[in-house]
C-alpha cells in the first residue's frame, strides 16, 4: 500500500494542513491501495495564494511559450503512459485495455491538439472603433468526478493552461492516484511554480472551499447534478464563474428502417462503455412500437456476448469486456435500481440485482436489459451510472422525440436509421448537446456539454478554451 501525504502547492510536494486520510480501494479486489491526505480549507488557500501570485507571469506569456509547455507536459506524461493506464484500472476498475486506448489515450491526444489551438486562435479581433481582446479568466478551480478520472482533469486543465489561467486541482477522493502523476508530469515539465497546484480531499471541505474562495474567478466542475447545484451556491456571494458539466440520462432512438444488428452492436457499446458510468450513457433504447421485438432481440443477444473481466487481465476485446463499478456505494446504488426496475414492474430479460456468480469480490453489477419501461419508471428517468439499458416502446418519429426530450436532461442521445436525411431531422430536434447518428465516433474537438440539469458550459475544442477567456473591449480613438 502507498501512503501519499502531500499536495502539490506553489511547485513543491507539501504535507496537508490537515491529519485525516482518504483510503483509495482497487474495486476489483476491495483491497485499499494507497491513502491520500483529506486535505483542508487551509490547504486551499495556500494554493489560490500561489495561483493568484503567479497569474500575472502567467497569463502574459506569449503563446508560443504556453505551446511549448502544453507539449513538454504532454510529452512527460506519454513517459508514464502505463503507469498512468495501470493506476486507473487500479483505481476505477476499467478493463487495462481499456484503460490504455480510452482513459490514457484520449488523455494524451489534448496537448497537442490545445497547443495547436492556441497557435491559431484569433485573440484579439476588431469590432468598429473596439478591439476586442480574449483574456484568461484567472485562478480556475477544477472539481472533476472518477469515471474518466484523468481525462476529466485534462478536460479542464489543458484549456485553462493554454489559455493562461492558473490552477487549483481537486480531483475525485475515489480516484486520485492519477492526479498525481499529473503533477509529476508539470513538475518534470518545469511548469513555474503555483501555476498548477494539486489539493486532494472530499468534495464537502476541499471542494466547497475552492467554490467559495473569493480568489478564485471560475469553478470547472464535471460530477453529479446535486453537487454542481452546491458549487453554484457557494460560488454566487462572489459572482464566479461555473461551468458545470453534469450527468444524463441520453436517449438512442431507432428509427424504424434501421438494422437490428447494427442497432444492437452500437447501442450496447453505447449504454455499457466504462460499465455504464459514462455521462452520456445512451442508456434510454426507444424502439418502434411496430418492430419492437426484433430490435429487442438483437439487443438481448449482444448483450449477453459482453463479459464481466478482472480488469488487470489482457482482454483484446474493448467492447464486450467489462470491470466491476468504481465504488461499493456505486455498486449498491446500482443494484437498487435495477431492484427498483422490477418493483415497479418493468421486464428484467438479463442480468439482475445479484452479486454476480464468478465474480463474488468487486464491486461488480451484471450486464442489465429491461424492456416494457414506461417514460414514468424511475429507472428511465433518474441517471443510473451503471451497466443497466432500459428499452422503451414508442408509435412513430414524433412520439420517439417527446419521449427522448421528456427528461430533466439534456447531454446526449443517438439516432439510428438506413435514411440520412430522416436520421438528421429527427437529431435537430432533440434537445440535447450532442447526438450521435448511427454510432458515429466520438469527437474529441467538437463542443461537449448539457442542455438542461446536463449543465451550461461546454467543454473540447476552441469551446473548451473560450471557457475560460474573458472578453475585453478597448475603445480607439476617432
Ligand atoms: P460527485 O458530484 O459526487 O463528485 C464530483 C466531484 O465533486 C468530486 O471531486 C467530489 O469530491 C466533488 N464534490 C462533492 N460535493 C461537493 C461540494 N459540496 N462542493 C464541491 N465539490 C464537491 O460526482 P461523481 O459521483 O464523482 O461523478 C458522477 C457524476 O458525474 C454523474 O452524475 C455523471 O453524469 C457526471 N459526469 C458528467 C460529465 C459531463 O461531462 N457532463 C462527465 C463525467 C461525469
Amino acid at each position: 500500500m502507498k501512503v501519499y501525504e502531500n499536495n502539490y502547492i506553489n511547485g513543491e510536494w507539501v504535507a496537508s494542513s490537515g491529519t485525516g486520510t482518504i483510503e483509495v480501494v482497487n474495486p476489483a479486489t476491495e483491497e485499499v491501495i494507497a491513502t491520500v491526505p483529506a486535505g483542508t480549507a487551509a490547504d486551499v488557500d495556500a494554493a489560490v495564494a500561489a495561483a493568484r501570485a503567479a497569474f500575472e507571469s502567467w497569463s502574459t506569456t506569449d503563446v508560443d511559450t504556453r505551446a511549448k509547455y502544453l507539449r513538454d507536459i504532454g510529452a512527460a506524461l506519454m513517459g508514464k503512459f502505463e503507469t498512468v493506464a495501470d493506476t486507473i484500472t487500479a483505481e476505477n476498475g476499467s478493463p487495462k485495455q481499456f484503460s490504455a486506448l480510452v482513459q490514457t489515450g484520449m488523455a494524451l491526444g489534448e496537448w497537442e491538439s490545445f497547443a495547436t489551438l492556441i497557435e491559431n486562435f484569433e485573440w484579439e479581433s476588431r469590432v468598429g472603433n473596439s478591439l476586442v481582446v480574449r483574456e484568461a479568466i484567472g485562478v480556475v478551480g477544477a472539481i472533476t468526478p472518477w469515471n474518466y478520472p484523468l481525462y476529466l482533469i485534462i478536460c479542464k486543465v489543458v484549456p485553462a493552461l493554454a489559455a493562461g489561467c492558473t490552477i487549483v486541482l481537486k480531483p475525485s477522493e475515489i480516484t486520485p492516484l492519477n492526479a498525481y502523476l499529473l503533477a509529476e508530469a508539470m513538475d518534470e515539465a518545469g511548469l513555474p511554480a503555483g501555476v498548477f497546484n494539486l489539493v486532494v480531499g472530499t468534495g464537502p471541505e476541499v471542494g466547497a472551499a475552492i467554490s467559495g474562495h473569493a480568489d478564485v474567478d471560475m469553478v470547472s466542475f464535471t460530477g453529479s447534478g446535486r453537487s454542481g447545484a452546491e458549487v453554484s451556491k457557494a460560488a454566487a456571494p462572489t459572482a464566479k464563474r461555473v461551468g458545470l458539466e453534469l450527468g444524463g440520462k441520453s436517449a438512442n432512438i431507432v428509427l424504424d428502417d434501421a438494422d437490428p444488428a447494427a442497432v444492437a452492436m452500437s447501442a450496447v457499446f453505447a449504454c455499457y462503455m466504462n460499465s455504464g458510468q459514462t455521462c452520456q450513457a445512451h442508456t434510454r433504447l426507444l424502439v418502434p412500437q411496430s418492430r419492437a421485438q426484433e430490435y429487442i432481440d438483437a439487443v438481448v443477444e449482444e448483450v449477453e456476448k459482453v463479459r464481466l473481466v478482472d480488469p488487470a487481465a489482457d482482454e483484446p476485446d474493448i467492447f464486450h469486456a467489462l470491470g466491476p463499478l468504481a465504488s461499493s456505494a456505486q455498486q449498491e446504488r446500482v443494484r437498487g435500481y435495477i431492484q427498483t426496475g422490477i418493483d415497479e414492474g418493468a421486464s428484467l430479460l438479463t442480468g439482475g440485482p445479484d452479486q454476480p456468480e464468478d465474480f463474488p469480490t468487486g464491486f461488480y453489477v451484471k450486464p442489465t436489459v429491461f424492456a416494457d419501461v414506461t417514460p414514468d419508471m424511475t429507472i428511465a428517468r433518474e441517471e443510473i451510472f451503471g451497466p443497466v439499458l432500459s428499452i422503451l416502446a414508442y408509435t412513430d418519429d414524433d412520439d420517439a422525440v417527446r419521449i427522448a426530450n421528456d427528461s430533466i436532461y439534456g447531454l446526449h442521445g443517438g439516432v439510428q436509421s438506413s435514411d440520412p436525411e430522416r436520421a438528421m431531422a429527427v437529431a435537430r430536434r432533440m434537445r440535447t448537446g450532442q447526438v450521435d447518428i448511427n454510432g458515429a465516433p466520438f469527437n474529441a474537438n467538437a463542443p461537449f456539454g448539457g442542455y438542461k440539469q446536463s449543465g451550461n458550459t461546454r467543454e473540447r475544442g476552441q469551446w473548451g478554451l473560450e471557457e475560460f477567456l474573458e472578453t475585453k473591449a478597448i475603445q480607439l480613438p476617432g
